[in-house]
This record gives structure tokens, C-alpha cells and sequence, in this order.
């Protein structure tokens, strides 16, 4: 008789050799629990994906009325939705006038391979701008987009054409020129340890692809649906990209992406030749469903404008000399140790204390706070005495 570990460990594909290995029977609100009692609270929320905690009733309830309707009837495309073209006439209610024409997909690198394919086509040209230590996916065309080698190496050749600028460096927007097909970009670096832009930094890559015919595409897997305090996070500047990447929280806890362009960009995927881009599950009417749910009660409750509150409560209880910086916004934060053994050494007793957070997949010396957006004053205040105890035991 083999344990749940046991068959985890032979017969799932690992992705490394230090799962978390947690085992996890049910989970509420911003917790989840083991089979034997132990309770965990979520400080990453799945990685930006259960921004309103886990088990919403109102999800919940529009998954369980969407699957007593129907699931998958056909590939995306064909047949009329209703869950799918209510979230993305909702989606389109809520963004630019530009951004009225959503394509959905199954996932975040899915997007992205979407979004590229549309900036080849749209514009007739191959050449893509990426920033370095970018994350936009782990897809062939996402992985030749990601800024940073050491993920990627091993799989080259990865997409020819593809040009890295650091973040930030206004000076480097040269490249931008009549050969871009597109520049694709986090409004906030995720991976590289959450980074903001610099004041103009954004504005400034807007005008120089507008100036270049180039598409803008934001990548807001991460930070769209109020992670950031609002919506979508580039609303906090006055930049309105040409294409919107959306995953993760999209689903609310289900599977689902999109890539939005406006419905003139995106009329080229429908001919010459037709299914210019095609999916089997792409905007799966139970995740349609969910994700609608989810939109809404984000849309009509006020956890997105408590954000920037929230986040001024994680800055004053995080009070330890440990900690070099925070950085980020909403609840979308990086704590800066400053030190990569130090944040291993604090993963770990994490984990035994009860707390799940993470690191960057490109940045070692900070650990990340993104839980779900429902957390109470209360329990940041909880959880961050909880924090700097820890962080009194690391030497
Ligand atoms: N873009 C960003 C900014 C992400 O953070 C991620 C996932 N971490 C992706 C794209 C890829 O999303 P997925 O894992 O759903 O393919």
C-alpha cells in the first residue's frame, strides 16, 4: 500500500528535486488544510491565482451551474457560450476602447504564444523585444521571450529574432525601430523580484512602438485583477497597451488565458489562412463561468481598493532589521533579505510554521507576498508577527 507521497513522487513528472510536498485536503478562504489538521495560509495565493482566497461561494456555485449545463461542447470558435462571450463582453466593459476583442486560451504561456503569433502577422514582421529577467512562460515561443539564460539554455534554439533590453533603461529603446514586430512586457517585473517601472519608463516604450508601427503587449498574468490595487495594473499609468495578456486569477481558480487586441488587429487570425490560431479548450465554459463569477464580485465587492491599504499594513508590521526593502504594490510585494541562503533558510521554516510563500524564479534574495486579496487587516497582522519571528531565528 503506497502513500499519497510515495505515488506523487513515482508516477508525477517533478519539476525539481525540493517539492514542496504538502498534502492538502481542503482549503478555505486564505487557508489551506492537511490531512492531518495542520493549517497553511496561502501568502501567494496558488501564484496570483486565487485573488479572492479559496472556495468563493459565488465561484463555486457558477461552476457547479455551468457543469449541470454543459462543458466542453467544441473547439473555441465555433459555438455561441454563454459564460464565454458574457466574460469577454464584461472583460471588454472594463478595459480601453482598443482592447474590445478577446481570444481565449487555456493558460498564461498560451497567451503569449498567441500574442506573438499576433504581432508577427498583424505587423509582417518577426522581430520581438523582450526585457531580461522576463517570465512570460515555459512554451517554446514564451521561453524565447524570457530574459534570463538559465532557464532557457538548455532548450536553445529557441525562437530566432528575439532582442533583450533591461528593464528600465530608457536608453536601450533605440532597438525599438521599423523592424519590431512587437515589444512584450511585464508592467511590473514579476520573476525578476517584482520591479516597477521607473517614472515614464512605460510611456516612453508606448510611444516609441506606436512611433514604429511595433505592438505593445502586456504580459498581466500576474498582476491583472487587483493584485496591484486595481484591475488591471496599467492602470496605475497612463499607457494603454495594443495587446493584453490575462491568465492565472482570469479563471478564478480555473484554467483559463486570453490575449485581447482590438478587433482590427485581431480580424487577421480569421483569414488567409483561416484558423490563423486554434484550440480545442480554449475559453472552457467552466472556467468562462468561474471566472465570470469571480469578475464580478471583484467588480461589485471592494477588495481591489483596500489593496493599497493592505499593502501599508505588510510594509508597518514587516518591521525587522533582516529586511532590506519591500517592494511592489497592493499585494504584490517582494521582501528583500538581501541573502539567497537566508531566504532558503526561511522557505523552509516557513513552510514548518504554517506559512506558503515563495521566491523568484530570477531573483534568490527576497521572498514573495501575494495572497489573496480577502485578507483581513487581522490576519497581515498575524501573519507578519508570525514572519518576523522567523526571521529573528535565521542567523
Ligand atoms: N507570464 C507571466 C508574467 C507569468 O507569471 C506566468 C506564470 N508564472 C506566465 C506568463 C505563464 O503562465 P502559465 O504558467 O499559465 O503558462
Amino acid at each position: 500500500m503506497y502513500t499519497n507521497r510515495q505515488l506523487f513522487l513515482q508516477f508525477l513528472a517533478q519539476t525539481s528535486d525540493s517539492p514542496y510536498l504538502l498534502e492538502i485536503e481542503r482549503a478555505e478562504g486564505i487557508y489551506l488544510f492537511s490531512p492531518e489538521g495542520k493549517t497553511y495560509i496561502d501568502l501567494v495565493s496558488g501564484v496570483s491565482v486565487s485573488n479572492l482566497g479559496h472556495g468563493d461561494t459565488r465561484i463555486l456555485k457558477a461552476i457547479r451551474e455551468q457543469i449541470d449545463r454543459y462543458t466542453h461542447l467544441h473547439v473555441y470558435g465555433e459555438i455561441i457560450q454563454q459564460p464565454q462571450v458574457e466574460l469577454a463582453a464584461r472583460l471588454s466593459e472594463n478595459l480601453p476602447e482598443n482592447l474590445d476583442c478577446t481570444y481565449f486560451v487555456n493558460s498564461g504561456s498560451e497567451a503569449v504564444e498567441g500574442a506573438l503569433k499576433l504581432a508577427r502577422r498583424y505587423t509582417g514582421r518577426f522581430r520581438c523585444i523582450a526585457f531580461r529577467n522576463a517570465y512570460h512562460g515555459s512554451t517554446a515561443g514564451a521561453l524565447s521571450v524570457m530574459g534570463n539564460e538559465s532557464l532557457k539554455n538548455a532548450y536553445r534554439p529557441v525562437l530566432p529574432g528575439t532582442t533583450f533590453l533591461d528593464f528600465n533603461d530608457f536608453d536601450s529603446l533605440d532597438e525599438i525601430d521599423l523592424t519590431t514586430a512587437c515589444v512584450i512586457m511585464e508592467p511590473i517585473q514579476g520573476e525578476a523580484g517584482i520591479i516597477l517601472p521607473q517614472k515614464g519608463f512605460l510611456e516612453e516604450v508606448r510611444e516609441r512602438c506606436s512611433r514604429a508601427g511595433a505592438l505593445m503587449i502586456f504580459d498581466e498574468v500576474q498582476t491583472a485583477f487587483g493584485r496591484t490595487g486595481k484591475l488591471f495594473a496599467f492602470e496605475h499609468w497612463n499607457v494603454v497597451p495594443d495587446v493584453l495578456v490575462l491568465a492565472k486569477a482570469l479563471g478564478g481558480g480555473m484554467p483559463l488565458g486570453a490575449f485581447i487586441a482590438s478587433y482590427e488587429i485581431m480580424k487577421v487570425l480569421r483569414s488567409d489562412p483561416m484558423l490563423g490560431h486554434i484550440t480545442t479548450f480554449g475559453g472552457h465554459p467552466v472556467s468562462c463561468a468561474a471566472g465570470l463569477a469571480s469578475l464580478k464580485v471583484l467588480l461589485n465587492e471592494d477588495w481591489m481598493g483596500q489593496g493599497g491599504e493592505k499593502e501599508q499594513l505588510f510594509r508597518k508590521y514587516l518591521n525587522h532589521s533582516a529586511i532590506h526593502e519591500i517592494r511592489g504594490m497592493g499585494l504584490y510585494l517582494a521582501v528583500e533579505l538581501g541573502d539567497a541562503a537566508k531566504i532558503r533558510e526561511f522557505m523552509k521554516l516557513a513552510i514548518e510554521e504554517g506559512i506558503i510563500s515563495d521566491s523568484f524564479l530570477f531573483h534568490d534574495t527576497a521572498f514573495r507576498i501575494s495572497p489573496p486579496l480577502i485578507i483581513s487587516p487581522e490576519q497581515i497582522r498575524e501573519v507578519c508577527s508570525q514572519i518576523t519571528g522567523l526571521l529573528e531565528r535565521l542567523v
